[in-house]
């Protein structure tokens, strides 16, 4: 389909005022190579009118856009600011103590965005463990805790379904991770085990197609942008597509510092530079700054420096400050706890219920390397921070945010001004 930046090229009809229109976010966002492919602007679309180019898998208009904006709105890199929805009574940004602001009312969106009061450092953090599955599900990326609290919701009841990533179908598609509702033990059990793409995970709230309650209730696992992208969502009232969003009463993010493009990486870099034979693949992970390939025979296809395999890392990803996903109930990781453990941040209520369920089936430990954790995310910070500056004094027409982004910038009449923290 064409794309058109503004409605008078379309039709000569003139613009009516306050209007957002696909286009803009496709050429501010998709066509600027900023995309994340977290799927937010499908789910958002009231007119289920963005679906997903199968060629690039990223969004694309598939019918008429009515201009409503909602999927610039909440885009993760468009019109997601968080500022703008935070209650008049919070001072304006700009000023060196909004570091220090402590919001403690509930009705703020901020503390609707992230699941809890606004706090420093790693975000809103109830308790944190390391956990291992004690039945670990084949395939399991670490501990398999994230599975293993996902059976336990799913046994207690307290879930009909979880939004995961299981591997393509397509056999054209090999370690292709693709979003998958999944309702019963197998089929959470199958779909442990980490996929470097992104998945476009909310497109996948499109539940129509499956056997559900009336009312469903959803776990959704996914990476900080998509918990992002839900909690924004969720956290202003309007009349939804096909998509429930309002079905989600769990979220778990993994910990992640960035993702990558399915063909730049599996098959150019891994397939066709490296000659790794995907058929073989057992567990694909990035860890400790390397990405290690391992066949099932136990053989080591991969052990190189991440670095080398940047050229193929979505470059929405360098703007993501967002490594240990704020906005989700639960948050799980490799980094701070031994091979083979995963570590848990349980940020919420809702967080610390689901993994009390699932008590029975994990092994608790202390986090055996916390400060890991804060110093990537220190890390993560400071390479959006670069990014964002680098944007903005290339004048690009960037207006961005994030949950934990309060001090890095100030508005200054209509154009965003970064601030140093
Ligand atoms: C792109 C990416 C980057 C990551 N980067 C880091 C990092 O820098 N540091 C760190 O500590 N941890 C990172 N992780 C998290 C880590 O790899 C494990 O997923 C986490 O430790 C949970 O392991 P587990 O054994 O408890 O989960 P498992 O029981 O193995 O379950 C993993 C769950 O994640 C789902 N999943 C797999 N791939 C995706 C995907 N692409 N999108 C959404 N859901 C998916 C699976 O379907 C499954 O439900 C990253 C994960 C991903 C997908
Ligand atoms: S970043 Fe997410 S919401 Fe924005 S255009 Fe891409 S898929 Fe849509
Ligand atoms: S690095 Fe950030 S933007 Fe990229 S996939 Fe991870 S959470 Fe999303």
């Amino acid at each position: 389909m064409k794309s058109y930046r503004i409605r008078e090229e379309m039709n000569g009809i003139s613009e009516p005022p306050g209007k957002t229109w696909f286009w803009e976010l496709e050429a501010a966002v998709v066509d600027a190579d900023r995309c994340i492919q977290c799927g937010t602007c499908v789910a958002a679309c009231p007119s289920n009118s963005i679906g997903i180019d199968a060629e690039t898998d990223l969004p694309e208009l598939v019918k008429m856009c009515t201009g409503c904006s909602l999927c610039w709105d909440f885009c993760p890199r468009g019109g997601l600011r968080y500022e703008a929805l935070w209650p008049p009574s919070t001072p304006p940004l700009g000023r060196a103590e909004d570091a220090t602001v402590v919001r403690t009312d509930p009705s703020d969106t901020y503390w609707k965005i992230t699941g809890g009061p606004p706090a420093e450092g790693l975000g809103a953090v109830i308790e944190q463990f390391a956990l291992r599955a004690v039945s670990r599900p084949e395939g399991a990326q670490d501990g398999g805790v994230v599975s293993a609290v996902l059976i336990a919701a799913l046994a207690a009841g307290e879930i009909d379904g979880a939004l995961v990533t299981r591997p393509s179908d397509d056999p054209d598609e090999p370690w292709k991770g693709v979003a998958h509702l999944a309702t019963t033990t197998a089929e959470i059990s199958e779909a442990a085990g980490s996929y470097y793409n992104q998945t476009m995970a909310l497109a996948g709230l499109d539940l129509s197609g499956y056997d559900l309650p009336p009312r469903p209730r959803i776990a959704v696992v996914g990476t900080p942008c998509e918990i992002q992208g839900i909690r924004a969502m969720q956290s202003r009232r309007w009349s939804t597509g096909v998509h429930r969003v309002d079905a989600v009463v769990l979220t778990i993010a993994l910990l992640c510092t960035k993702s990558f493009d399915y063909r730049g990486l599996m098959l150019q870099l891994l397939a066709t530079d490296r000659a790794v034979d995907l058929a073989r693949v057992s567990k694909v992970d990035v860890i400790k700054g390397r990405m290690i390939v391992e066949y099932r025979d136990g053989e080591v296809a991969v052990d190189e420096p991440i670095k080398n395999f940047h050229g193929a890392a979505l470059k929405g990803c360098d703007e993501c400050a967002d490594f240990v996903g704020r906005g989700a109930d639960l948050s799980v990781g490799s980094v701070g706890s031994m091979d083979g453990w995963s570590s848990v941040l349980v940020r919420t209520e809702r967080g610390k219920k689901a993994l009390d369920s699932a008590r029975g089936r994990l092994d608790f430990r202390d986090l055996d390397d916390p400060e890991a954790l804060a110093k990537l995310d220190r890390l993560d910070k400071r390479i959006a921070f670069d990014s964002l500056k680098r944007a903005f004094d290339a004048d690009a027409p960037l207006f961005i945010d994030y949950a934990d982004h309060a001090a890095l910038y100030a508005e200054s009449d209509r154009r965003p001004v970064l601030t140093e923290r």
